[in-house]
């Protein structure tokens, strides 16, 4: 295997009890010659069992995950635990602390550079240390996002398909204890070096999950995460079985993303007119919305079309829009 983290850490994985320390990853500058990037991370263990690795500022502008995260290593305690939980509440905490999807140090998207590069960029050296060192150790992980920024999510969990049934059917048992409102089986994978694939190679069971968007903070959308790791925790047997819990919830509606066709492209750069809203159910060939000229009136506003049927679950929340930009997307029922 390749060469070993520079990161180093002042929490120790195979100590008992509640740790909230950091990641210290060397970054030299001006203002400090031998300073470190300080990423947060807590370890809440109580002897043998399975380990669940939870994180969220994958993107540093989705705050349910980092929200929910923070609650969660405030108030989890060792003696509720069987096994160990590690969390990283701002994984990309450049990119956290700037509210910004990607790091303003390099650039760097977490959810594009896995496996990293131990002697990469920052954004990558973080992603080696957690594929190298915290996914070796992890049996079940959960990466919390939103649509950032740019996107509006209506909330939901997800799987992503591997090319394992045994491991595809761990995850959608865990996707349905996890109990949200939707639960999303991504069949289409739109690009490369995601956190969730480089975690289903080291055959963890994995989810996902878009808890809202906009780069604001969903009231919903917590109160999905918040009962939906307690779920996930116990599930994976880290947490006991609570009676008080849960009680009987509505069954989590499956729906899936199949391919490109589900996604709708700005075909121009201009300003974006929308047609259709979060939930709307829509027919192949049905309008999306139109590009806009502002600086031509004259021209003709230029269409964009869903390609299939579907449920609109994701919208473009910025107006202005240039030619390839996602626009919209759309879930269907899982068919299996
Ligand atoms: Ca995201």
């Amino acid at each position: 295997m390749g060469k070993n983290t520079r990161i180093f850490t002042d929490v120790d994985y195979e100590k008992d009890g509640k740790q909230v320390g950091w990641l210290y990853l060397p970054y030299s500058v001006t203002r400090s010659a031998y300073g470190n990037i300080s990423i947060p991370i807590a370890v809440i263990k109580n002897g043998k069992g399975p380990t669940v690795f939870l994180m969220a500022g994958n993107h540093g502008d989705e705050y349910e995950g980092q929200v929910a995260l923070c609650k969660l290593i405030r108030t989890l305690e060792p003696g509720e635990v069987h096994g160990r939980v590690i969390v990283m509440p701002a994984a990309n905490l450049p990119a956290a602390l700037a509210g910004a999807r990607v790091s303003p140090l390099d650039d760097g998207n977490l959810n594009r550079a896995f496996p990293g590069d131990p002697d990469g960029s920052p954004t990558y050296a973080i992603a080696h240390y957690i594929d190298s060192v915290l996914f070796p150790m992890t049996d079940f992980y959960h990466d919390l996002h939103s649509g950032g920024s740019s996107l509006d999510y209506i909330p939901f969990t997800s799987m992503r398909k591997s090319d394992s049934p045994d491991l595809d059917a761990k995850a959608m048992a865990a996707l349905k204890a996890f109990g949200a409102p939707i639960s999303l089986v991504w069949e289409h994978t739109l690009d490369t070096g995601f956190a969730n694939a480089a975690a289903i190679q080291h055959r963890i069971v994995t989810l996902g999950g878009e808890f809202g968007g906009g780069g604001s903070v969903s009231v919903s959308g917590i109160r999905i995460v918040e009962q939906g790791i307690r779920n996930f925790l116990r599930h994976a047997g880290c947490l006991a079985a609570d009676a008080s819990a849960g009680g009987n919830q509505t069954p989590t509606k499956l729906m899936e993303v199949k391919n490109r066709h589900y996604f709708v492209l700005a075909p121009e750069a201009g300003l974006f007119e929308p047609v259709v809203e979060l939930g709307d159910n829509v027919t192949e060939g049905q309008l999306c919305g139109q590009v806009h000229f502002v600086d031509n009136p004259k021209r003709e506003p230029v269409p964009a079309y869903f390609r299939t049927a579907g449920m609109v679950i994701c919208k473009r929340r910025f107006g202005r829009v240039e030619r390839g930009d996602c626009v919209a997307h759309l879930a269907t029922d899982w068919k299996g």
